[in-house]
């Protein structure tokens, strides 16, 4: 019974199904855990509860970073030789550098689903977001051998349809965490004709690489990071979409993909989860 109580669970993580799934604290009286706060936890969907409280979840965040911190230690010294031609890491913002998900636990406890004016509100709050395990001293690795990191986000450039300039209050927030070196820049999604954001990076991929961002000359992007494919050139957001073998001299050396499991393209990929028989 408990075997097949685990494949159930380890099914609901990897399915998008998951999202609806509610987990059942067994035992509130357990050492350490009142039984309002386990009746709290336990309205908590599982991949919430997975991401907020396993060392499984930090501990994999911070092997990416350090692996990524490895390839850093690789590329010129700048402050060395500020004369060599500059690298850049290219970062997404949201569960890669910043953590949003208490915004996530809010919703749960509200009974809201995710809307495009709450998570305006979220990210206009007046409040330092957590940050993922590892992500500050990666970046602080990055500054000391002088890199640029431009940040990469669907966070929205400002329309008159939301309060809050996200962009803007992205920039800054990045910039009193890290400084202005290394954060290079902000670059957010532009709003298309119904104020929604255009998430296609690629784009934003190509002005780096030519050079286009204020105050950054022409360098070499050397790494990615993010939580989404979708946050490495030329990436689909379905596995069934992407060639794995093309991609492996890139894993782990060029770009680190982070885990998120509550939220992100895949919850549209529809994915079939089919049983295979045991022999
Ligand atoms: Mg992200």
């Amino acid at each position: 019974m408990w075997r097949g109580l685990a494949v159930c669970l380890f099914v609901l993580l990897a399915s998008a199904c998951a999202s609806q799934r509610i987990v059942q604290i067994p035992d509130p009286k357990a050492p350490g855990r009142t039984p309002a706060a386990a009746e709290r936890q336990a309205l908590l969907p599982v991949q919430i509860q997975w991401f907020r409280t396993t060392a499984e979840y930090a501990a994999s965040t911070r092997t990416i970073y350090a692996a990524a911190t490895r390839q850093v230690g690789y590329q010129t010294d700048l402050c060395k030789e500020p004369n060599a031609s500059p690298w850049i890491v290219v970062m997404d913002a949201d569960e890669t550098i910043l953590d949003n998900s208490m915004w996530r636990v809010e919703l749960t406890a509200k009974g809201l689903d995710y809307s495009p004016e709450g998570w305006n509100e979220w990210v206009g709050r007046p409040r330092k977001e957590d940050l993922v395990p590892g992500a500050a001293d990666f970046i602080r690795a990055v500054a000391k051998r002088c890199g640029h990191i431009v940040v990469v986000t669907n966070r929205l450039l400002k329309t008159p349809k939301r309060s809050v300039d996200e962009c803007a209050v992205t920039r800054v927030h990045l910039r009193e965490l890290f400084g202005s070196d290394p954060i290079a820049d902000v670059l957010c999604a532009e709003p298309n004709e119904e104020g929604k954001p255009i998430n296609d990076k690629n784009p934003r991929f190509k002005r780096i690489e030519n050079g286009e961002v204020a105050g950054l000359h022409t360098g070499k992007i050397v790494m990615y990071v993010g939580d989404s494919i979708t946050d490495f050139p030329g990436m689909k957001g379905c596995p069934t979409e992407l060639d794995f073998e093309a991609m492996a001299p890139k894993l782990g050396t060029e770009y680190f993909v982070l885990p998120n499991p509550m939220y992100g393209g895949w919850l549209g990929c529809h994915t079939p989860v089919e049983p295979r028989p045991f022999h």
